[in-house]
C-alpha cells in the first residue's frame, strides 16, 4: 500500500522564515498527484520532505500505515526524478539503470531483468551501450526516469521533469508520461509550475502559492469552481478575465450589473449566495476568455470595447480589447464562427461587443479575494 498522509506539515529553514504552511493532504495508492504554484511557492520543499531529503519541521508524513518522519530516504521505498536530470556521464545508459541497483548489491540476473524492462516501457532499449553524451535532451531525462523505474519503488516523485525540454518534446514526454502511469501502475507526485501540465497529468492537483494550500481538487472542479482569484487566473490559458460588478439582491434572487448589462442569476447561485448571506454589493466578475462571445447586433445585452490587439491563433482569435474604465479583457474566439466581413473588422482601434453566459460567471469577494459561490 502506498497511499500518503501528510498531517500539518511545516518547513521553516529559519525561524522566521517558513516556507510550507500546514500543509494537509492524503494520497490515495496509485493516485497521481500533481503540486503546481508559481516558482518559490514550495513545491519542492514539500517533495523533498516527502522524499526525505529535507527534515520536516513540524507535523507528520504517513507513507502506508507508517510514521516516516524520521526514516532515511533509502527506507522509504520511494523513488524520485529531479529536472536536471545529472547522469553519470562516463558510464553507458545501461550502467546508468544499473546504477542504484548495484549499490544494492542486487544480483546480476535481477539486475538485468529490471533495466531491460525499464528500457522497454521507454522505448530507449537500442540506446542501452551509449554514454549519455550520445543521447538527445528527450532520450536523457527518458533514462532519468528508467532510473526511477527500476527501483520499483512505492512511490514515484518527479520535480519538473520536462522543464529542461524544449516546447515540442515536452508535450511529446507528457503525453509519454502519462502512458508510463498506466503501465505502472504506482502513486505519482509530480511537481511543475505549468498549469497546463498540471490538468493534463494530475487525478487531483494541489494549487499552492507562498507556502499555503490555495485549492485541492480535479481538474474539472479546480477550472470549473476555483476557490478563490488566485486559482481561478493561475489555472487557463489566456487568464480568467476579471470584471468589477455590482451583485443586486433582490427579493429571494440575484443579479449581476456591470458596463450596462444586467445578468440575472440562476437558482443555483443564488441559493449559494443566499447560504452564504451575501447581501447587495460590489464584486470582481471573472469570465474566462473562451466563454466570451462576439455581439454583432446592437439590441443584445452586450459589453462595448475597444479592440487593441488580434493575434490570430490559427483555429481561434485572441481579442485582447479595453472596456470603457481602462479595463483590458481577451477574448478567444473559434475562427469559424466568424464571417469573412466580420473578421475583417477586427481591425486596431475598432469597436466590438461581446457578451457571456450565466452558467460560466465566477464571482469573487474583493477584499478576501474568496470565491463567492464555492
Ligand atoms: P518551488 O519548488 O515551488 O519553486 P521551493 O520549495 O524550491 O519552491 O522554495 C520555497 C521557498 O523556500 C523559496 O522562497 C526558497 O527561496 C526557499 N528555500 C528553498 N531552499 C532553501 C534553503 N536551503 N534555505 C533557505 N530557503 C530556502
Ligand atoms: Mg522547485
Amino acid at each position: 500500500m502506498a497511499s500518503l498522509k501528510l498531517e500539518h506539515i511545516k518547513k521553516a529553514y529559519d525561524k522566521n522564515v517558513v516556507v510550507v504552511h500546514d500543509f494537509n493532504l492524503e494520497i490515495k495508492d496509485k493516485e497521481f498527484i500533481v503540486f503546481v504554484g508559481p516558482s518559490g511557492c514550495g513545491k519542492s520543499t514539500t517533495l523533498r520532505m516527502i522524499a526525505g531529503l529535507e527534515d520536516i519541521t513540524d507535523g507528520t508524513l504517513m507513507i502506508g500505515d507508517r510514521v516516516v518522519n524520521d526514516v532515511e530516504p533509502k527506507d522509504r521505498d520511494i523513488a524520485m526524478v529531479f529536472q536536471n536530470y545529472a547522469l553519470y556521464p562516463h558510464i553507458t545508459v545501461y550502467e546508468n539503470l544499473a546504477f542504484s541497483l548495484r549499490l544494492r548489491k542486487m544480483n546480476n540476473e535481477e539486475v538485468h531483468r529490471r533495466v531491460c524492462q525499464a528500457a522497454e516501457i521507454l522505448g530507449i532499449t537500442e540506446y542501452l551501450g551509449r554514454k549519455p553524451k550520445a543521447l538527445s535532451g528527450g532520450q536523457r531525462q527518458r533514462v532519468a526516469i528508467g532510473r526511477a523505474i527500476v527501483r520499483e519503488p512505492q512511490v514515484f516523485l518527479m520535480d519538473e521533469p520536462l522543464s529542461n525540454l524544449d516546447a515540442k518534446l515536452r508535450n511529446q514526454m507528457r503525453a509519454e508520461i502519462i502512458l508510463l502511469r498506466k503501465r505502472i501502475d504506482t502513486t505519482f507526485i509530480y511537481v511543475t509550475h505549468d498549469q497546463t501540465e498540471a490538468m493534463t497529468l494530475g487525478d487531483r492537483i494541489v494549487i499552492m502559492k507562498d507556502g499555503y494550500i490555495q485549492q485541492v481538487g480535479t481538474p474539472q472542479e479546480v477550472f470549473e469552481t476555483p476557490k478563490n482569484l488566485f486559482v481561478a487566473g493561475f489555472i487557463g490559458s489566456p487568464q480568467m478575465n476579471f470584471l468589477k460588478a455590482r451583485l443586486v439582491k433582490e427579493g429571494a434572487g440575484y443579479a449581476v450589473e456591470l458596463y450596462g448589462i444586467r445578468i440575472p442569476l440562476s437558482a443555483e447561485k443564488c441559493e449559494r449566495l443566499a447560504a452564504r448571506g451575501v447581501g447587495s454589493r460590489e464584486v470582481v466578475l471573472g469570465v474566462r476568455p473562451e466563454h466570451t462571445q462576439l455581439r454583432f447586433e446592437r439590441e443584445e445585452q452586450s459589453i462595448e470595447a475597444t479592440l487593441r490587439v488580434n493575434e490570430m491563433m490559427g483555429s481561434e482569435l485572441h481579442l485582447h480589447a479595453d472596456l470603457e474604465d481602462g479595463t483590458s479583457v481577451i477574448l478567444r474566439i473559434p475562427t469559424l464562427d466568424l464571417s469573412e466581413n466580420q473578421r475583417a473588422d477586427l481591425r486596431y482601434g475598432n469597436r466590438l461587443r461581446f457578451s457571456f453566459p450565466e452558467k460560466v460567471v465566477q464571482l469573487f469577494d474583493p477584499e478576501t479575494e474568496e470565491s463567492l459561490l464555492f
